[in-house]
């Protein structure tokens, strides 16, 4: 008779069992779909290092790129864009959309963005694209290395001139003399600032003898020059003396389809026709959110003036409705009104307007 250690044949059983469970396990677990167990957080982009990866293509949010380069997010919930922003840098993203715009310009990225948890998120490629944008200072600072908006070409038309005088006070003050006097001193102290400045006009003449090709010959100007902004100067007027105050105005309107060119997207032109199309589209778009942004910028700047606010307005003025670019006009004050009038034919006075006008340029997309 064999002399097992263990007399009692349930303990061999016991010890039998348990080994088979514990073999069927080390079998069979690692047979296991990945995708059932426990998934790591997704690794920093700078440790993923090929796209053969584990994970082989893991979307990355949003805000490990705010967190790194220090950005704002807020969330426009009417559009579904979402926005960070901060240290010269503003991108704008929507989940669904495979092009973001990163300080004006559009990158058309390798993925679409998706929502990731209830987070906006890249693909890992994207965010290195994004990165290596946000590295290189191209768009932050210009040749003097001064400014740091998004503004750095600005078209003012000077209203009226030649035999178009517009409005005039009772010191016989004309509008068109302030409109280019305004123009200048805006255009000494943006190019200060490192922004390009170009006039529709220079000296008191009209731009034709006929009123609309005067106007028209306004915004063909800032087509070809495709400035980042178009500001239309001028001076309001009424029949009640009592009225006064600042208006801004945009045109809601405003229909004219951008034309591409290198500078807006920030890199070649597509080829195809349809992406063309897409784009064209995406920035127009772009363009009409930051029309009434800049509104809402030159309106606060303005509002430190000691006259008052009239608000921001909608209206289809000829050169604010077939501009291609973003386009305002402003209504500085009345001649109208006496105290209005007094003000805008004092250089120190028409010096604060320049500067707060000049301030909002600046700091729009800060
Ligand atoms: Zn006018």
């Amino acid at each position: 008779m064999l002399n097992f250690p263990f007399q009692k044949p349930e303990v061999y059983y016991y010890m039998f069992s348990h080994l088979a469970i514990f073999c069927f396990l080390l079998g069979v677990y690692p047979a296991y779909p990945l995708s059932t167990l426990p998934q790591p957080p997704n690794p920093p982009i700078s440790q993923i290092p090929n796209p053969k990866s584990q994970i082989p293509n893991p979307y990355i949010p949003f805000t490990q790129l705010s967190q790194k380069y220090n950005l704002s997010h807020e969330k426009d919930y009417l559009t579904g864009r979402e926005i960070f922003s901060g240290n010269g840098y503003k991108i704008i993203a929507a989940s669904g959309m495979s092009t973001i715009l990163i300080n004006e310009k559009l990158t058309v990225l390798g993925e679409r963005l998706q929502l990731v948890n209830g987070e906006l998120a890249l693909s890992a490629k994207d965010f290195s694209k994004v990165e290596r944008i946000l590295v290189s200072p191209y768009d932050r600072k210009d040749k003097t290395g001064k400014h740091k908006g998004l503004i750095k070409k600005v078209v003012l038309d000077p209203g009226h001139g030649g035999p178009f005088r517009g409005c005039k006070a009772k010191s016989g003050l004309t509008e068109k003399e302030i409109n280019l006097d305004i123009a200048f001193r805006l255009r000494t102290l943006l190019e200060q600032e490192g922004i390009i400045v170009v006039l529709t006009r220079t000296t008191d003449r009209s731009l034709s003898a006929n009123l609309n090709e005067d106007l028209t010959r306004r915004f063909e100007i800032a087509n070809r020059e495709q400035p980042d902004l178009f500001i239309s100067l001028h001076c309001n007027w009424s029949n009640d003396p009592t009225v006064r105050g600042f208006e801004i105005y945009y045109s809601p309107e405003n229909t004219a389809l951008p034309t591409l060119t290198a500078n807006s997207l920030g890199q070649k032109k597509p080829d195809d026709k349809q992406t063309q199309q897409a784009l064209t589209h995406l920035l127009k778009d772009e363009y009409k959110i930051r029309t009434i942004e800049i509104s809402q910028e030159l309106r606060k700047h303005f509002n430190k003036l000691p006259t008052e606010d009239r608000g921001l307005k909608r209206a289809n003025f000829r050169v604010t409705k077939y501009t291609e670019i973003p386009s305002i006009l402003i209504e500085m004050d009345f001649l109208s009104n006496k105290t209005s009038a007094k003000n805008l034919s004092d250089k120190s006075y028409r010096q604060q307007i320049v500067e707060r006008i000049r301030d909002a340029i600046v700091s729009y997309g800060q």
